[in-house]
């Protein structure tokens, strides 16, 4: 038969315990982040999708498209091609698709390239309902930014990162500016220009109303 008297100690007890626990949690720091107006520093070692390195002299991406990392990753989500531009050495990347759907973030192809022209970004925030904007050109993205920051920028680019990351070019012209209504004038040749006058009553004609 229950003590009705240790029914009522066990609960009072067990309810001082949780406003203790909960009081102590209360006066505690903030660790909520107001996501997405807030976000997190991200460690060191984060790995978002890859990206190419830029050549800090260039400006132009330190890949020159020699298929390491191509051939290093497992996923097979690497396709890069490359061009010998005239007088130079060596090939200069001009595609680095990025099949990010079938990404493992494995680092194998970080780990291949030895020059160090490929890295993890640290994007973390890519969310879309198609997965064709996953598949993304790294070497189009990395031209796109370049010439945004310089004002030049031609190229049209696909993903989510990229949209955000190229501003739109400005117009060379402002077509969507209706152009001013001017009030209709007589042809230059025939009257001068004080013809807007017209509704203000020429002062030679006073006499006649009179
Ligand atoms: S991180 Fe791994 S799976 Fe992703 S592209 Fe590089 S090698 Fe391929
Ligand atoms: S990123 Fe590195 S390994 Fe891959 S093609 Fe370019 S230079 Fe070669």
């Amino acid at each position: 038969m229950s003590n009705p008297i240790k029914e009522v100690y066990d609960g009072f007890k067990s309810l001082v315990t949780g406003m203790r626990i909960t009081i102590g949690e209360f006066f505690k720091p903030t660790i909520t982040v107001q996501y997405p107006h807030e976000s997190l520093k991200m460690p060191a070692r984060f790995r978002g999708h890859i990206e190419l390195v830029r050549d800090p002299e260039t400006g132009r991406a330190v890949c020159f498209a020699c298929k390491l990392c191509e051939r290093a990753c497992p996923s097979d989500c690497i396709t890069v091609d490359g061009a010998k531009l005239e007088g130079a050495k060596k090939k200069s990347v001009t595609l680095y698709q990025l099949d990010f759907t079938k990404c493992s973030l494995c680092g194998s192809c970080v780990e291949a390239c030895r020059d160090g022209a490929i890295r993890f970004s640290r994007e973390f925030n890519l969310a879309s309902t198609s997965k064709d904007e996953f598949v993304m050109d790294l070497f189009k993205r990395l031209e796109a930014e370049r010439e945004a920051a310089e004002g030049t920028n031609r190229l049209a680019v696909g993903s989510p990162s990229e949209k955000v990351a190229v501003p739109a070019p400005a117009p060379a012209t402002a077509p969507s500016v209706p152009a001013p209504v001017l009030p209709a004038t007589p042809p230059a040749t025939s009257t001068p220009p004080v013809s807007t006058s017209a509704t203000t009553p020429p002062p030679a004609a006073s006499g006649e109303s009179k």
